[in-house]
């Protein structure tokens, strides 16, 4: 294909984001990514940088404050900060979560909280989804809000829902429908916004210990009362303003894990050229030489997925195909570089101060969370290929 004008310069744009987002990494080297996850503390100072340098308001348009970059620009973020051998679940979260407040709010919710959003003063970075009764199932979820006059009162459990501690709001959503009196079972759930400052002992928030440093926990809702304009759109129609924001979801996700693959690749050659081993340098081996190789172009081959993705989001045109295809895959092909990159270590890819065994940890939730990959192999076969629904 012919590049075109716009092609050249939406290149730029995207090598001067990757440069900047790169300059504000390098303040945080391994040694702090090390550091915060030996003692599973948030990575506070390196949010706190991103978001004081705008990145993690580029999604929210400028008329409220943020940057109005595409999708594009915005996953070439966070695949650099997984890069350069941080960690961007800590605040990527902000970034798709936003979405559903600024397709499905109100301009009063808007006027109210994207400016502060945009600003760092207030942190939008829980999405309050997953329940233990219904995993992957998420029309079963049982968490339920019952309208009391001006107010919702809710009650229920969640499970794995990160960095409640470290916002200051939270996306739940909750049952306003029984499940048995709906015909339609994607309908009957709401989508809230959460003040968790107001919630006081009426939202209990217990941490789990994870084998990462993911700030993730379970929660227990007694009587927590939401002012009724803090419900989102129209009541019932919560399922589906998340499914929304599922394709920007996948799409910043499969960035995170091709930014995480190129950090593997690096660090396998980098240590397949150097190290000797036998009188030669162990990367002179096919052995050790192809599986590097081989993980590097399915890289490569994921991050086409990925921008055909973007570009088809950014476009305003269906993505739910290459979305999904691009979180499959890119989680995969950095699981696959991951393997390659702790192989070649021999035992220092287990010594905490090389660092690969944590990227190893990090890289491997990707292909659970946010979506298993088991489940977007479903989408693939009944909604792309018009297989019986397995599920
Ligand atoms: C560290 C971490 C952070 C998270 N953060 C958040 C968060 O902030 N907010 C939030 O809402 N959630 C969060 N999650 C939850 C995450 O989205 C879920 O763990 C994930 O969606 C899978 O749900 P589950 O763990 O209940 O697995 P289950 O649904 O119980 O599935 C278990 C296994 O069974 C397989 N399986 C289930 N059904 C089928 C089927 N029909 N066909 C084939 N295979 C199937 C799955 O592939 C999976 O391998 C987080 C999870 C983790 C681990």
């Amino acid at each position: 294909m012919v590049p075109t004008i716009q092609d050249d310069e939406r290149e730029a744009q995207q090598a001067a984001i990757r440069s900047a987002v790169r300059e504000i990494c390098k303040g945080f080297p391994d040694a702090y990514w090390r550091e915060t996850d030996r003692r599973g503390e948030y990575p506070e100072e390196f949010v706190r940088a991103l978001t004081e340098a705008g990145w993690l308001a580029a999604l929210i348009p400028e008329e409220y404050g943020g940057a109005g970059l595409s999708i594009g620009d915005a996953s070439i973020i966070l695949e650099e900060i997984n890069r350069s051998g941080g960690n961007s679940a800590a605040c990527h979260a902000q970034m798709y979560i936003m979405g559903t407040l600024l397709k499905h709010g109100s301009q009063a919710q808007k006027r109210a909280y994207l400016p502060k959003i945009a600003s760092g003063e207030l942190r939008l970075q829980a999405f309050g989804v997953t329940e233990p009764n219904a995993g992957s199932e998420t029309t079963r979820i049982e968490t339920t809000a019952v309208r009391r006059g001006d107010r919702y009162l809710v009650n229920g459990q969640k499970i794995w829902i990160s960095r409640v501690a470290q916002s200051d709001l939270m996306l739940l959503l909750a049952r306003t429908t029984p499940y048995d009196e709906l015909a339609d079972k994607t309908r009957g759930l709401s989508a809230f916004l959460v003040d968790i400052r107001a919630a006081g002992d009426r939202l209990t928030v217990r941490p789990i210990e994870t084998m990462i440093n993911h700030a993730t926990n379970e929660l227990f809702f007694d009587d927590l009362e939401i002012p009724a304009e803090n419900l989102i759109g129209e009541e019932g129609m919560g399922f589906r303003y998340i499914i929304d924001g599922w394709n920007a979801e996948r799409i910043l996700i499969a960035a995170e894990a091709i930014g995480d693959g190129r950090w593997f690749i690096d660090r396998a050659v980098s240590y397949a050229s150097q190290r000797v081993v036998f009188g030669k340098p162990i990367g002179a081996n096919q052995g050790v030489q192809f599986p590097i190789a081989r993980a590097y172009a399915n890289i490569e081959a994921a991050d086409l997925v990925r921008q055909k993705a973007a570009a088809l989001f950014d476009a305003g045109q269906k993505c739910g195909a290459e979305a999904n295809m691009a979180k499959l895959l890119a989680s995969e092909a950095a699981w696959e570089a991951a393997n390659a990159c702790m192989t070649v270590h021999g035992g220092y890819g287990l010594a905490a101060e090389y660092d690969v065994e944590r990227k190893f940890r990090e890289a491997r939730l990707f292909i659970v969370a946010p979506i298993n990959n088991n489940l977007v192999l479903a989408y693939l076969g009944q909604h792309v290929l018009g297989m019986p629904r397995s599920y």
